[in-house]
């Protein structure tokens, strides 16, 4: 197969490890910064070029496109889908996974478990949304962040009442949720290949840390699922539409509840915590489904 990856940085552990599993098993893998694709969208045969020439068929696409390049970078991989080429997840699945309310609404309709969330927009309704998202404490996310920056835990409802106010006083979005003590700072990543659960890691945060993100000193080790938390995990992945993706899970005392569906999981901690070829893993996936013209939605 020929491969391309939509990426910035060729040198993140999860892009050369998509290399390696990639030329091993003797495949062709170029690399490709997806901010440098421009393309002539009003024609009729869609094509893509980069650094002055035209890209060549490719059997499948990659797309790594981090957050901050979200829509261009989905134009450049629904030009790829127009093509035929298969993407390992489409532009309407990342979309949708980008938009943290939009994920929840479609994940609670499916009945899979969410911790209570209230969002509102105008401040007159704070009081209302913190009725709502129960008693303290109550966890207030931002609405864009990540690495667990913008996370809050306030303790009592009149610290949650002045969060949310600082917040929305700096004109960000946030979330409301019930904090889920049990869950003892720990979360559980589950990565989903193919409809199926691949690996699993359990990540705890620092002593005295509620977050438990490895960016803020949490440690991962390998998790062993139960089937509820499996099925969890698989259905949020066939909600979202996403063939991979990485799918955050807390342990609540009312069984697992998602957090979040990250559609360019990160490797390196989930696969050094396990041992487990996740990369392997992807490839195969390509292997099994990449058919030029096959991609179910070119870029509807
Ligand atoms: P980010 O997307 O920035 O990583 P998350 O929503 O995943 O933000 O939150 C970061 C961490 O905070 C999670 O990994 C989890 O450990 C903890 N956390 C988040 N929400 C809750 C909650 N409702 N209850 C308990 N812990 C939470
Ligand atoms: N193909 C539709 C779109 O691109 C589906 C959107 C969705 O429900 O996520 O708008």
């Amino acid at each position: 197969m020929k491969i391309a990856m939509l990426a910035r940085n060729p040198n993140l552990y999860s892009h050369q490890r998509l290399k390696e599993a990639a030329e091993a098993r003797g495949h062709d893998f170029d690399i490709i910064n997806t901010l440098r694709c421009y393309m002539n969208i009003a024609s009729r045969r869609p094509e893509i070029y980069y650094n002055g020439e035209k890209l060549p068929k490719y059997d499948a696409v990659i797309p790594r496109i981090g957050a901050s390049v979200t829509f261009y970078g989905l134009a450049v991989l629904r030009q790829f889908e127009m093509m035929g080429v298969y993407p390992l997840n489409e532009t309407v699945a990342i979309g949708r996974s980008r938009d943290k309310l939009r994920s929840l609404q479609l994940l609670a309709r499916e009945g899979i478990g969410l911790p209570v969330t209230t969002f509102a927009h105008d401040p007159k309704q704070t009081e209302e949304v913190l009725k709502l998202a129960g008693r303290a404490p109550l966890v207030i996310k931002l609405l864009e962040g990540t690495q667990g920056i913008g996370v809050v835990l306030a303790d009592t409802e009149r610290s949650a009442k002045s969060v949310i106010e600082a917040f929305r006083g700096a004109g960000v979005n946030i979330l409301v949720q019930e904090f889920i003590k049990e869950a003892g700072g720990s979360d559980i990543r589950a990565l989903v290949v193919g409809g199926r659960v691949v690996a699993a890691m359990r990540r705890s945060g620092a002593p005295g840390e509620f977050r438990s993100n490895l960016h803020r000193g949490g440690s991962a080790s390998i998790a062993k699922l139960t089937p509820e938390e499996r099925v969890t995990a698989t259905r949020a992945a066939k909600t979202m539409g996403l063939n991979v993706c990485g799918v955050d899970m807390l342990r609540s005392n009312h069984g697992p509840v998602v957090m979040e569906v990250n559609s360019s999981p990160g490797l390196e901690g989930v696969e050094k915590a396990t041992g487990i070829d996740i990369a392997g893993k992807i490839i195969e996936h390509l292997e099994r489904h990449a058919k030029l013209g096959a991609t179910r939605t070119k870029g509807k």
